[in-house]
């Protein structure tokens, strides 16, 4: 990865921002003296029933302990909706589109308050209580947004699952977080797929059968297709919903009672539900979201993550509204039903931020310039990404091509556990370094240690840690402690592990180099796998690639390359010259032991590369592949076993 370009800030003339580098720095210096003092001022941001006095109190030693404004009262829908009804309760809050269902439904403040409290009374109604969980498994609808925050609203705990789980996967879930009850849709659109959510449903609480808690099934009516209802167990979402009173009083809420459990993407092993706490996430996420994408008054943002992962939590319900601004939600796909899909709603909607993903980014590029250059994209002011490490190639085509360079791109890295954004720049202020996620925010003190577990200082690499604890840190692995202490906490006993390998330059950026086990250790040499993928990023004829180790008998372990070829250079690209490259590029001793040209690479639902399966596959162990659940697409793994162990 090359430290050299830098984009100045300058560069950016009237970029609207209210921050300096001077009042940057003066924050980053009182956080860092006055911890809990910074903090508190910081809470101010949301509503408090009752204010905290209290910052951080807790431990990252023994039986980890994590605890936020513990003395503060609050109801975190109160702070998205109901302090906004004075002044924006005319506001668009949020935008909903459907593919193919004709302009998007458009709510204001006051609107969706009303939604809220109508489903809040149902919910009660059916018997939910504080405390209790509530599954919310919908595609990209305003009744998503709707659901977690009347689920917000009662004090339940909601569980936002992955539209298209298997059957077993959503079982699993249900019965791993007790959930009472399900807030799901008849069916799902993805492109010309449609997917029967109800029916997958049906099957996974038929077979969690008794294990499972749930009592009550809403269904919001998603085609004209009737569904199959249970009497007694299910409802039609708005037939029973919509006669529900428009006011519910919000329960008060202690700081630390959980306000969501957030299945991780799987991209490592067996998912974790990870709790957040309702003081502590609501200050992160807004005090994030407004570090990095301040929306100013006529902002559109659009996130198109599903809310199905962190960043639909942080990044498209709960930042954006805490903050007073309009979030935008849509079911489309970029390329369906034609390419440039995402464009035309930019222009449509007048978009100003776009936060997308590196594997959306890799496959509009993939499409070609003339696509993007059929649009007016002059709404845009900002670009955002999170999810994967981007090469610097993909970062500049984003910053180029669709943001005309204009528009600075936000590189940011954070994960369930952190709630929020961790790592990134404030866009018009800080230098952007194409391929870096930046620095870490003000209250953030990221640590890089060595392969011993010392914090190394300056120029570094190895693990990334946070050393102090963050108001938005996961509290715990729901019904697992244990496992949450050891995930987290016993790599390098008194900091926070976050599993992934960093290179901080001298500047202070940082470089995500991969997972922690995704660092290749060849003859001594470390080896990240981004750095073996930005390499191949840079070669147009490749769509994307992963990079994994395996055991090597003389070397410890050797490098093996998995490449999916753009599909009009499928012909001329040729294992032997991918292998040169990397030669070339990164020196002998990275010599790849195989390179396979394969169709597709297995992915998280949330669109990640598993790199842990490609390593079993590549290292002959295909008969323990593990936990498939998360994928999107299991035949993948089938296609690629094919391509290097031959038909099986
Ligand atoms: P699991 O924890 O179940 O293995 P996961 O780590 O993919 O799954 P998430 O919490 O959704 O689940 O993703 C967080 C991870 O995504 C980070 O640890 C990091 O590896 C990767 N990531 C997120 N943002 C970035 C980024 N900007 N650059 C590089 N990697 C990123
Ligand atoms: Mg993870």
């Amino acid at each position: 990865m090359s430290d050299h370009t830098v984009i100045q800030p300058g560069h950016y003339k009237g970029y609207p921002t209210t921050m300096t580098r001077a009042s940057l720095d003066a924050m980053t210096r009182q956080a860092r003296k006055d911890q809990d003092g910074f903090w508190l001022e910081q809470a101010e941001r949301v509503h408090w029933h009752k204010k905290p006095t209290r910052g951080f109190e807790g431990s990252f030693e023994g039986d980890v302990s994590i605890k936020w404004f513990e003395d503060g009262l609050l109801n975190v829908s109160v702070c998205c909706l109901d302090r906004y009804l004075t002044d924006k309760a005319d506001q668009v809050a949020l935008i909903a589109h459907r593919e193919g269902h004709g302009p998007a439904e458009k709510l204001t403040y006051a609107m969706l308050h009303e939604r809220v409290c109508r489903l809040a009374n149902a919910l009660t109604h059916l018997g939910v209580e504080k405390g209790q969980r509530v599954a919310i498994n919908l595609p990209m609808v305003s009744e998503a947004v709707v659901a977690m925050l009347a689920c917000a609203r009662i004090g339940a705990v909601h569980v936002v699952l992955f539209g298209g789980f298997s059957a077993d996967g959503i079982a699993e879930r249900l019965v791993d977080s007790g959930s009472v009850a399900v807030i799901t849709a008849s069916v799902a659109y993805r492109g010309a797929k449609i997917i029967p959510f109800k029916e997958m449903m049906d099957t996974a609480l038929y077979k969690a059968g008794a294990d499972s808690a749930v009592h009550s099934v809403l269904v919001v009516r998603t085609s004209d297709d009737a569904v199959p209802m249970l009497p007694g167990r299910d409802h039609d979402y708005h037939d029973f919903v919509d006669s529900f009173e428009v006011d519910f009083v919000p329960v008060i809420m202690k700081a630390e009672d959980p306000l969501f459990m957030l299945y991780t993407s799987g991209s490592t092993g067996k998912p974790k539900a990870i709790v957040h706490a309702c003081g502590g996430y609501i200050v992160w996420a807004s005090y994030t979201m407004d570090m990095v994408y301040a929306q100013r008054p006529g902002d559109v943002l659009w996130c198109t993550a599903d809310v199905a992962w962190i960043t639909g939590h942080s990044s498209v319900v709960y930042g954006p509204l805490a903050n007073g601004g309009t979030t935008m939600i849509s079911d489309s796909l970029p390329a369906y039903p034609h390419p440039g899909r995402w464009w035309d709603l930019v222009d449509e909607y007048k978009v100003t931020m776009l936060f997308s993903s590196p594997t959306a980014v890799r496959a509009m590029m993939a499409d070609g310039d003339d696509v993007v250059n059929r649009h007016d994209l002059s709404s845009l002011r900002l670009l955002g990404i999170a999810g994967e490490p981007i090469s610097p190639d993909a970062w500049l085509w984003y910053h180029d091509v669709v943001g005309k360079k204009r528009c600075p791109v936000a590189d940011t890295w954070w994960q369930t556990e952190t709630g929020g954004i961790v790592l990134g720049p404030i866009p018009g202020v800080q230098s952007l370094k194409p391929g870096s996620a930046s620095r870490p925010l003000p209250g953030i003190e990221m640590a890089i240690t060595d392969t011993r577990g010392r914090v190394v200082q300056g120029v570094a690499e190895g693990s990334l840690c946070i050393a102090r604890s963050w108001p938005g840190q996961a509290r715990t692995i729901w019904g697992d402690h244990a496992r949450f202490c050891q995930t987290y906490f016993t790599k390098v006993p008194g900091l926070y592990f976050t599993g992934d390998g960093a290179r901080r330059d001298a500047d202070g950026y940082y470089w995500i180099t991969g997972r922690m086990d995704d660092v290749i250790n060849i003859a001594g040499h470390r080896l990240g796998t981004a750095e073996v993928e930005d390499v191949l990023g840079e070669d147009h004829r490749i769509l994307e690639s992963a990079a994994v180790g395996v055991p090597h008998p003389v070397k410890g372990e050797g490098l093996v390359v998995f490449i999916m070829p753009r599909k009009d250079s499928a012909t001329e690209l040729t294992e032997e010259g991918v292998a040169r490259l990397i030669t070339q590029r990164l020196g002998r001793y990275a010599a790849p032991e195989a390179v396979y040209l394969v169709p597709d690479l297995p992915r998280t639902r949330s669109g990640k590369i598993v790199r842990r399966l490609l390593r079993k596959i590549a290292s002959g162990e295909t008969e323990n592949l593990g936990d498939l659940s998360a994928l999107t697409d299991p035949s993948v793994v089938g296609a690629v076993c094919n391509r290097v162990w031959g038909a099986m």
